[in-house]
């Protein structure tokens, strides 16, 4: 028998998720952002069930040939477009289209021979400050372009850094259109929180509703809402949103503890048993990606009660309070069903973005970190 522990891909989900992005965005297309093997989740693994996106945007070249791989003929878009000239030579051979950020790029596309001409994607530095060309330098940047004969089809794009929180986008929306105004081309804005916040439909209810106004685009980039998870958590949750996991991990307890007053679990004794309580050991640690930083009363589902992490995370097993079961008398046991995060076999659901939120961190990084160790598998 191999360890309990499984990270399991909900196809249904994934294909509802990239639905409610194009209904926030029902004029745009829709990118299904892919880089880090689709967030955790396998780019093979969740490639049909993302093939009604119109293109798939990923940074890594590899798997751009990945999806080229599975037979995919629709864009594909480099969004930090290449790290070196001799990447060009894989863009005409797959057609791929590239994000522009620096004039270096511009240097590589001069130099490089194709029979081909590229399509790009111009990125503008609206505020951010990580990637694209500034404001004053991007009108300059576009005409370099638009006189290589190695290009065919400019298009523009940039990137919100607050699109998540309370500064929103505005200032960054503004930049774009002022420095665009009358260049031809289609437009790209939106990650998953744009999209989510300021898309067509977004959510009408509760404190800080978005504005009215629509933001406007030729293709939106969705990513983490694809994957179920709230980009804007904890202002708004997954299900407010309307969105479902699509990943679940889980394991089993592999073993249970009786604590008396003053016992103490884990490594650096981190937690104190205040009277008689069950300890449950679950087959998950660290070296499976779940965050070392989980501090006592990160949420579980053991048996889909949901129940707290108690003391340290160790590389292969975390320990949780059996206490809530107990008092429910709901029965568990080594064998029980343990839900990290995602669907418990009865339909309790944990978001992912509890747990991160928990840990100190952003479902981003959670669903990423899933070890190779763990064994994957589709639910039907
Ligand atoms: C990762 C990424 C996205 C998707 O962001 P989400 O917050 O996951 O929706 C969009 N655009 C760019 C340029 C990215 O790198």
């Amino acid at each position: 028998m191999p360890r309990p522990i499984l990270a399991t891909v909900h196809p249904d989900a994934l294909r509802h998720n990239l639905q409610r992005t194009r209904d926030s965005a029902p004029d745009a297309r829709v990118w299904a952002v892919v880089k880090a093997n689709a967030y955790g989740h396998g780019i093979e693994r969740t490639f049909d069930a993302l093939r009604s996106a119109d293109g798939f945007a990923l940074l890594d070249l590899a798997e751009a040939e990945r999806i080229r791989a599975l037979d995919w003929r629709g864009p594909v878009l480099l969004l930090e477009g290449v790290f070196e000239p001799r990447d060009l030579e894989l863009c005409s051979r797959l057609h791929l289209w590239h994000t522009v950020h620096c004039s270096e790029q511009i240097d590589w596309l001069a130099a490089h021979k194709t029979q081909l001409p590229h399509r790009v994607f111009l990125k503008l530095n609206s505020g951010m400050n990580r990637l694209g060309f500034s404001p004053t330098a991007f009108r300059a940047a576009w005409a370099r372009l638009n006189a290589l004969p190695q290009v065919e089809e400019i298009s523009l794009m940039t990137h919100f850094s607050d699109a998540d929180g309370p500064r929103g986008i505005a200032h960054q929306v503004a930049a774009f259109e002022a420095a665009t105004a009358d260049l031809p081309g289609e437009r790209t804005l939106c990650n998953s929180a744009a999209l989510l916040r300021f898309g067509r439909q977004p959510l009408r209810v509760g404190p800080g509703a978005p504005a009215t106004e629509t933001l406007s685009a030729d293709w939106v980039r969705s990513g983490i809402a694809t994957y179920g998870s709230a980009p804007d958590h904890p202002r708004r949750t997954a299900a407010d949103w309307g969105l479902q996991p699509a990943m679940t991990l889980s394991s089993r307890l592999i073993a249970v503890q009786q604590l008396q007053a003053g016992d103490t679990v884990g490594y650096g004794s981190t937690f104190t048993a205040q009277g008689p309580q069950r300890i449950g050991v679950v087959a998950c640690g660290y070296a499976d990606g779940y965050p070392r930083h989980a501090p006592t009363g990160t949420p579980v589902l053991v048996a889909g009660v949901r129940t707290r992490v108690v003391g340290r995370v160790s590389m292969d097993m975390i320990t949780v309070d059996l206490a809530p079961l107990d008092a429910l008398g709901v029965a568990c046991g080594v064998g029980s069903e343990v839900v990290l995060w995602g669907v418990s076999a009865s339909g309790a659901v944990l978001p992912v973005d509890e747990v991160a939120a928990a840990a100190g961190t952003i479902s981003y990084e959670l669903l990423c970190a899933v070890a190779p160790r763990v064994p994957f598998q589709s639910s039907p």
